[in-house]
């Protein structure tokens, strides 16, 4: 722990979801084979013109709402200059002077507290492709040259590496939850810049800010900003904080440290200016109606519907948000009539287990709630016991098979009142020896005469109706 106030910014870069790229008619796809999504306009012939995705726009402006940001008045782009390989055109089309969201806000939840965090700006803007950096030459892929971007940038209001990771994993969420992006850090869907700096905890201003640049797990972000919080107290502790200077870091996984890139001198200027190729439109209050009309139900308030209506732990609803599919599956099964609890509980235990074991996802999940509903359905009649609910899951997902496959009259319970006294009566007068213990103080005996109607009837007693049973005749 460190006497120093931490605080951190962060610049989150999220690909989103479209049908083509954010300004070319090229497929926005992930592929393993290089160049094989690209038109001339992502390669920059001379002549072509880019053309705004209206899709990539209304997730934008989406997303904006969800950080309860303001939307302007109109839509244009800005033109960010500057030379790199992976940016064939020389610029980069974004937004600088009117994103699509500005001062925005959104509570997100951490270790037992909320906390609002403020969120700066949210501007759409392209990719750049990507290099492939060999022993002696360099490759580059334009796959990815245009796939829309969203940046969202919060202010320095984070206070500790829990509270960066706790937003982005609340942003990642929200993404997938909107169909705005699948959001998926292995993908390299999420990338981050991390701002830190570290202040006297009474202090008037914020200390120098470091940033690491194009951080690509959550993992990572966690362990950077603890290392640059530690690298900087240290430096402070020892009288040398004028040593902490503004600039641009990189995060090396191997050593688990940050490593200088670049010093603030070195700044480029970007010379923005606004993008003439794209024509400014306005945008319409009805369309930014239906937009809000159109965002669905957020992890937040679901779990708080689950704890409130359904009556699950804040533990169990808490790991049924976490994924936008167990909770689909968790809502679809509960649609169905089943009780909220008990399809909590196979989802939460059972089929999350056997997701991860199987390194499956609930989409490719063969039991879907209507089968899971038949399963269930027959425990609860009674038909069958829950140990034998249990192995019917378990065989009607190796075979992929209907559970009422395996249901069969043979399984079933006995209930039947009458049939179980003919059974106990014949047992009880088979062991008197043991009656007259039990009747003598030995009362740890009854377990022994429930084994005994279970043996004789290979376990398919109504476990609760035998021991009414026994009582009755044991005790009376
Ligand atoms: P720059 O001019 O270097 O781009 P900005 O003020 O635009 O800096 O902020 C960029 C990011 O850095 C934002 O996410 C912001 O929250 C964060 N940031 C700004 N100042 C600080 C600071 N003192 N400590 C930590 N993060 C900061
Ligand atoms: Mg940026």
């Amino acid at each position: 722990m460190s006497k120093y106030k931490a605080v951190i910014g962060l610049e989150m870069h999220c690909e989103l979801k479209s049908n083509a790229k954010v300004f070319s008619s090229a497929r926005n796809s992930y592929s393993e084979i290089a160049n094989s999504n690209v038109v001339a306009v992502d390669m920059a012939f001379p002549g072509t013109l880019p053309v705004v995705n209206v899709e990539c726009v209304r997730k934008a402006l989406m997303m904006s709402m969800v950080l309860n940001c303001k939307q302007p008045e109109y839509m244009y782009f800005d033109r960010k200059n500057y030379y790199y390989p992976d940016l064939p055109k020389g610029y980069q089309i974004t937004q600088m002077h009117d994103p699509v969201g500005v001062d925005g806000h959104i509570t997100i939840e951490c270790d037992g507290y909320d906390k609002e965090v403020l969120i700066h700006d949210i501007h759409l803007e392209e990719d750049a492709a990507s290099l492939d950096h060999l022993y002696d030459v360099s490759l580059i892929d334009y796959n990815r040259a245009g796939v829309p971007l969203l940046e969202l940038v919060t202010e320095p209001c984070l206070n500790s590496a829990e509270e960066a990771v706790a937003f982005l994993e609340t942003m990642r969420r929200i993404y997938q939850y909107c169909d705005v992006s699948e959001a998926d850090t292995k993908k390299g869907q999420i990338r981050c810049d991390v701002n830190v700096s570290i202040m006297d905890s009474d202090a008037k201003e914020l200390g120098t800010k470091v940033e690491i640049k194009n951080i690509n797990s959550f993992g990572n972000v966690y362990d950077a900003i603890i290392y640059e919080i530690n690298r900087q107290s240290e430096l402070k502790d020892a009288g040398r904080y004028n040593e902490v200077v503004q600039e641009t870091r990189r995060f090396d996984e191997e050593s688990g440290t940050t490593i200088h890139m670049r010093s603030k001198v070195d700044a480029i200027d970007y010379k923005y200016f606004v993008e003439p190729n794209l024509p400014k439109y306005k945008i319409t209050q009805s369309w930014l109606e239906e937009i809000r009309k159109s965002i669905p139900t957020l992890p937040r308030e679901r779990k708080n519907k689950y704890i409130t209506e359904f009556g699950l732990s804040e533990y169990d609803a808490n790991i049924i948000v976490k994924e936008k599919d167990y909770a689909d599956y968790f809502e679809e099964c509960v649609s169905l009539g089943m009780d909220a609890k008990t399809a909590a509980n196979w989802l939460t235990v059972q089929i999350i287990a056997y997701l991860s074991k199987h390194d499956l996802t609930l989409k490719e999940f063969y039991l879907k709630p209507r089968f899971l509903k038949e399963l269930i359905d027959e425990q609860v009649k009674g038909t069958i016991s829950s140990k034998q609910a249990k192995e019917i899951f378990y065989k009607s997902l190796e075979d992929n098979k209907e559970p009422k496959s395996y249901i069969s009259k043979d399984m079933a319970q006995i209930t039947d009142r009458g049939e179980l006294e003919k059974i106990i009566t014949t047992i009880l007068n088979n062991n008197q020896a043991q009656i007259t213990e039990y009747k003598n103080g030995k009362t740890n005996l009854f377990d022994y005469f429930v084994g005994q109607v279970m043996k004789e009837t290979r376990g398919k007693a109504n476990p609760v109706i035998t021991k009414e049973i026994l009582k009755d005749k044991l005790d009376n």
